[in-house]
């Protein structure tokens, strides 16, 4: 009974400190989507590590969604699209730059919005929990609509 009590104080807590600022229907708890993890503290976060601050993302290169050529181009300097060294992988994201600094982080996955399960078979999909029982899909497959990250392995 005081677990139970204790659970129901801290989702109430999180929902107020984490999600200020925006209109919510229902009270959500913070999913694992939206936690970060920081190498110094080998431990998760969620928007800014308490020691070690908020995240270093690294941007994709800027191209609009529509270019033919979209994923490859939004790579990052210092990285690069060639075959995996994972067996019957295909291609995979190398780290050509020795100097990235420990904790960068990248992304987000950027793809085309799908919401039935039935049509996220492309072998590119990834799973977002938008709340409880809620889901969508980012489908990475159409390389006009998708960034980089398709690639990663
Ligand atoms: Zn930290």
């Amino acid at each position: 009974m005081l677990e139970l009590r204790r659970k129901e104080t801290e989702v109430k807590r999180y929902s107020v400190r984490e999600r200020k600022g925006h209109v919510y229907q229902e009270v959500s708890e913070p999913q694992d989507d939206d936690y970060l993890y920081c190498e110094e503290c080998q431990n998760f976060f969620i928007d800014s590590c308490a020691a070690h601050g908020p995240p270093t993302f690294v941007k994709d290169s800027a191209v609009e969604k529509g270019h033919a050529n979209r994923s490859a181009l939004t790579l990052p300097p210092g990285l690069s699209i060639r075959p995996s060294g994972i067996p019957e992988a295909g291609l995979g994201v190398w780290n050509e730059a020795s100097d990235l600094p420990l904790g960068l982080h990248f992304g987000p996955y950027e793809g085309q919005i799908i919401y039935n399960e039935e049509d996220s078979h492309s072998g590119y999909c990834w799973l977002v929990t938008k709340g409880r029982n809620s889901y969508e899909y980012v489908d990475g497959k159409d390389t006009s609509l998708a960034n980089w990250m398709r690639w990663v392995q």
